[in-house]
């Protein structure tokens, strides 16, 4: 058995590292190792987690973990961390994450607090969570009672470190992957509208203010124009099925630089997915739209005039 030990894990890299500056905080405060557990197919770099915080960096390397399939991710995990005394464990709050944590806590016999925007310690050890209920117009404060505590942290709440040359330790262990009960048979690429949309600097976005699919030509131009990805409204994706994700409580929580609401009311759930947007344009031709509450600046509207002109001026201005 190692010392008391915190344990962060993403398998998305700059989530990982996000989280270490966190659990590197939380570590030092419980006297705790800080280990970062890294699952692949093939690892490279792994000294940047020593560099971003980490004591020691444990890795599962095998061709088996190319694709995700949780069960086998869930054996890893819980095969990786026998050996350890686990306080903490924080993990990136992706889709993937979010699967792999709950499974993990059952099997800990443990509970999980989940999408956390902030993490602490109290005098007893024991970790507090803050997070967003009620569509993000609450935040309830939580303490886990009981160890191993486990948290998801989504991505961008923690800013990663600034590297420091540091001296850690890398593990690479040998772990006998045997759950297969779930097989990875094919992957595609999603059609339109999500990709890239989490990290994008600027997101234009439409809702049901479009009155055809076609229409969304205008917005895709207008995205263009302006180097942005697009994406929309719930209703847009699961009732119309004209893209395949939203934006919202539901769906991506996104903070763009610049999000251009175009045909949105702006209700809670669709709020709850903007709220980290540094300047939020509405284009709606309702005063009263909610959308226009929540806006740094609001145009009053038919989108299929304001768009156009919208494009139009910004083309002319990069001429
Ligand atoms: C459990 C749950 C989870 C949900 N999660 C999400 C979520 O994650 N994301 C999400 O978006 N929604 C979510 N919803 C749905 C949400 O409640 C709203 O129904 C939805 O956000 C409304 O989408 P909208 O703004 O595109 O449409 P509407 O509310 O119909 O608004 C359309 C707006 O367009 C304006 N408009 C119409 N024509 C024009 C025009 N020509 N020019 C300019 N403006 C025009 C109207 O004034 C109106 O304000 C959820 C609902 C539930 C119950």
């Amino acid at each position: 058995m190692t010392g008391k030990t915190v344990v962060a894990y993403s398998e998305d890299r700059e989530l990982g590292l996000q989280i270490l500056s966190k659990g590197r905080e939380i570590s030092d405060k419980l006297g705790a190792k800080l280990n970062a557990l890294v699952l692949g197919e093939k690892i490279i770099d792994p000294k940047e987690y020593i560099t971003h915080g980490a004591d020691r960096v444990l890795i599962v390397e095998d061709p088996a973990l190319g694709s995700f399939a949780v069960e086998t991710y869930r054996g890893v995990v819980l095969d990786a961390l026998k050996d350890v005394d686990l306080e903490v464990l924080l993990i990136g709050a992706t889709k993937r994450g979010k699967e792999l944590a709950a499974r993990v806590a059952a099997a800990l016999d443990t509970g999980c607090m989940t999408e956390c925007i902030e993490i602490d310690v109290d005098e007893e050890g024991r970790l507090l969570g803050e997070r967003l209920t009620y569509g993000g117009s609450v935040i309830s404060s939580q303490v886990s009672t009981r160890k191993p505590h486990i948290a998801t942290i989504p991505p961008r709440t923690f800013k990663k470190a600034e590297p420091s040359p540091r001296e850690g330790e890398i593990s690479v262990l040998d772990v006998d992957i045997q759950d297969r009960r779930m097989k990875v048979v094919e992957s595609r690429e999603k059609a339109r509208g999500d990709a890239g949309l989490a990290e994008a600097p600027i997101v234009v976005s439409a809702g049901r203010g479009f009155k055809d699919e076609a229409d969304l030509k205008l917005l895709e131009e207008l995205a263009e124009t302006l180097g942005a990805k697009v994406g929309c409204s719930r209703p847009i994706a699961a009732d119309l099925g004209w893209m395949e994700e939203w934006i919202g409580i539901s769906g991506y929580k996104i903070s763009p630089k610049l999000y251009i609401a175009c045909g949105i009311s702006g209700t809670i759930q669709h709020a709850a997915g903007i709220r980290d947007a540094q300047i939020i344009v509405s284009v709606n031709n309702q005063e009263g739209a909610n959308i226009h509450e929540i806006s740094d600046y609001s145009i009053v509207g038919d989108i299929y005039t304001v768009i156009p002109a919208l494009t139009k001026a910004l083309k002319e201005r990069m001429k």
